[in-house]
């Protein structure tokens, strides 16, 4: 059958849309007409050439939503009409990190940017009949796409799936680093560097245990604007002031508890070192370009300060019970989903959608197919 696809060419050019051949779906596939994509600063990297990735042509995509359409043999959980989140981490459900429970640790992790799929097969072509890879094993970003059952989660089909779509990387990525990763204690103060799509969901998972003081830093006033709308109590714009000084001001002079980069470069990693207290906790959450390989952080100070520097990916979460609790929360009120979504794009205006995101205008864009 026929898709109609953004398909990355060559690093660094615009994606063009264009018609892709899908093949029939194989033994455990799901084959899925997308509602809605989210466009996340990950693809862009991709795009440009900031990330690897393994191949091009490839669609990319990696936050979406849809209804099913077909399944191969051997998936006996999920059928046609149900409504789906797709997961960028699938998980191999047999390594160790699965076994524990910590399938955004999985082994698979590594292999999710090549291209292929997990059978080594392709499912999308060019006309011509190139083999197309799918980013994160997913590829959004076309109207139909084929993917893994690994990389599939069912879902309740009375959420709408444009906000559904925001829960397969975003929400959970930055609520479950907040939540998961860092374990903020109530009462605690929290400063989160990079108010979009992470960042937004790191305030909301600060307010979900209770936070006493959520500080958002940004370059854009109207996100961090938007930042207040979710719950951060003070904002700093680093453009105009000193991070770690204004920071050192409002605790007087103690620094936050725990610290979150959501940006996605070394230099803002150390400002989150430098405004955290003693014994804090400080997560990168961004994924920094390659080019990047350190981090300017006195061990000294490391030492002296006994404070705690980590990563997180995926929210730290098992993302098949973390996805379906979120949407129960946000079906609760408990939080937002609707407001994260500030601008909506057809297909063919995807590549504005980025240039939407890089100029500060967006929580989250999508691509409403
Ligand atoms: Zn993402
Ligand atoms: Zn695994």
């Amino acid at each position: 059958m026929k898709t109609l696809a953004a398909v990355s060419y060559e690093s660094g050019k615009p994606m063009l849309i264009e018609e892709l051949e899908l093949s029939e779906p194989k033994s455990d596939d799901v084959l899925v007409k997308m509602t809605a994509a989210g466009l996340c600063h990950s693809d862009y990297h991709a795009l440009v050439g900031n990330r690897p990735v393994g191949m091009r042509p490839m669609v990319l995509g990696h936050e979406g939503a849809g209804v099913v359409v077909k399944v191969g043999d051997g998936v006996d959980d999920i059928r046609p009409g149900d409504h789906v989140v797709l997961m960028f981490l699938p998980s191999c459900g047999k390594c160790q990190w699965c076994l524990a429970g910590d399938t955004h640790a999985c082994v698979l992790g590594p292999t999710i940017a090549k291209g292929p799929q997990p059978d080594g097969g392709y499912r999308m072509h060019t006309k011509n009949g190139l083999d197309v890879g799918q980013f994160c094993l997913l590829g959004a970003f076309s109207q139909y796409t084929i993917v893994h059952k690994q990389s599939v989660c069912v879902i309740d089909k009375k959420i709408p799936l444009e906000v559904a779509c925001l829960v397969g990387c975003g929400v959970v990525g930055g609520w479950g680093a907040a939540v998961n990763r860092a374990g903020i204690t109530p009462g605690s103060s929290v400063l989160v560097i990079g108010a979009g799509g992470i960042g937004t969901n790191i305030i909301q998972g600060a307010v979900s245990v209770n936070a006493s003081m959520i500080i958002a830093a940004d370059r854009f006033d109207q996100k961090l604007a938007w930042s207040r709308s979710f719950g951060a109590t003070h904002t700093i714009n680093v453009d105009k002031e000193n991070l770690v000084e204004r920071v050192m001001e409002i605790t007087d002079n103690m620094g936050v508890n725990y610290a979150f980069e959501a940006i996605s470069r070394p230099e803002t990693i150390a400002m989150a070192f430098d405004a955290t207290a003693k014994l804090g906790k400080v997560v990168v959450v961004g994924l920094t370009p390659s080019h990047f390989d350190s981090i300017p952080i006195s061990p000294l100070n490391l030492v002296l300060t006994q404070k705690t520097l980590m990563g997180s990916i995926y929210g730290t979460s098992n993302a098949r019970i973390e996805i379906p609790k979120l949407l129960y929360m946000y079906k609760r009120g408990q939080i937002k989903l609707d407001e994260l979504i500030t601008n909506t794009y057809s297909l063919n205006e995807i590549n504005q959608g980025y240039d939407d995101l890089l100029a500060g205008k967006n929580i989250r864009g999508v691509v409403r197919f």
